[in-house]
C-alpha cells in the first residue's frame, strides 16, 4: 500500500488545560512557555478587580475592571467561573473559551482551586488540571522576592495563604514539582501531549477506523 492511500484522523475536541499553584510557584512562567511553544492553544485572559502590577498589560495578562463591571458580568452570566482571591475578584470570560473550543483549540487557564472546581463541575470531561508545587517554602519565598512585583506585606500574605492553597493539591489530575524550570515544562508538555491523544478527544477516529477497514477489505 502506498502513502497516497493514508487516511486523515480528522478533528480533535479542544480541552481545558488548567494550571494552579500557590502564588510564586511558577504557573505564569510555565503558562507563558506553553502558549509560546504549543500550536493550537489559547490563553484564557481573566477579568480582575485587582490593580495592575508593574509590567502587566491590560488585555494581555488580565482585563482590569472595576467591581461594578465585575458584578454586572456575574449577573449577566458572562463568566464561566469566578472567585475571590486575596480580597480581589477574578473570573473567566465565557465567550472566548467557548469560541476557542468550538474552533477545536485548547484553552489554557491560570486560575485557583475554586475556579478549577467550578470548571470541573461544568465540563468534567474537557478539563485537565495540573497543580504546580514549589520545591520548598524557601524557594517559594525567594521566587516571590525575585519577581519583585509585590511589597513585603503582600509577599507575607501570599506565603501564609500558600498553606491553604497547597491543601487542594489532591483535587488535581496531575502534580508537577517546579524545581528545574526546563524539567517542569517538559512534564507539563508531556501531560498535554498525552491528553490530546486520548481516544475520546480524537473525534475523527471512528471515521478513520472505518476507512481503514474499507481499505483492508479491498
Ligand atoms: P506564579 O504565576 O505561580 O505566581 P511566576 O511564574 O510569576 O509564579 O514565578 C514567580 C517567580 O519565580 C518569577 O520570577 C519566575 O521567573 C521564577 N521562577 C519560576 N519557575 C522557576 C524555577 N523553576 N526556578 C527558579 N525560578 C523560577
Ligand atoms: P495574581 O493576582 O497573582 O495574578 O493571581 C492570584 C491568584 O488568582 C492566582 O492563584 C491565579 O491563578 C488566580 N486567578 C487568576 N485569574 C483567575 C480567574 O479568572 N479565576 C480564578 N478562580 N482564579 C484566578
Amino acid at each position: 500500500m502506498t502513502r497516497t492511500h493514508s487516511i486523515k484522523t480528522g478533528e480533535r475536541r479542544g480541552l481545558m488545560f488548567v494550571l494552579s499553584s500557590p502564588s510564586g510557584a511558577g504557573k505564569s512562567t510555565l503558562s507563558r512557555m506553553l502558549i509560546e511553544k504549543t500550536p493550537g492553544m489559547r490563553m484564557s485572559v481573566s477579568v480582575t478587580t485587582r490593580a495592575k502590577r508593574p509590567g502587566e498589560v491590560d488585555g494581555k495578562h488580565y482585563h482590569f475592571i472595576g467591581k461594578e463591571e465585575f458584578d454586572a458580568m456575574v449577573k449577566n452570566r458572562e463568566l464561566l467561573e469566578h472567585a475571590a482571591v486575596f480580597d480581589h475578584h477574578y473570573g473567566t470570560p465565557r465567550k472566548p473559551v467557548e469560541d476557542a473550543l468550538a474552533a477545536g483549540e485548547d484553552v489554557l487557564f491560570d486560575i485557583d482551586w475554586q475556579g478549577t472546581q467550578q470548571l470541573r463541575e461544568k465540563a468534567r470531561d474537557d478539563v485537565v488540571s495540573v497543580f504546580i508545587l514549589p520545591p520548598s517554602a524557601e524557594d517559594l519565598e525567594q521566587r516571590l522576592h525575585t519577581r519583585a512585583q509585590d511589597s513585603e506585606s503582600v509577599i507575607r500574605g501570599r506565603m501564609s495563604r500558600a498553606t491553604h492553597e497547597l491543601s487542594h493539591w489532591a483535587e488535581y489530575d496531575y502534580v508537577v514539582v517546579n524545581s528545574d524550570l526546563g524539567t517542569a515544562f517538559g512534564e507539563v508538555e508531556t501531560i498535554l501531549r498525552a491528553e490530546r491523544l486520548k481516544r475520546e478527544r480524537q473525534t475523527g477516529l471512528s471515521a478513520f477506523v472505518r476507512a481503514l477497514q474499507d481499505q483492508l477489505q479491498r
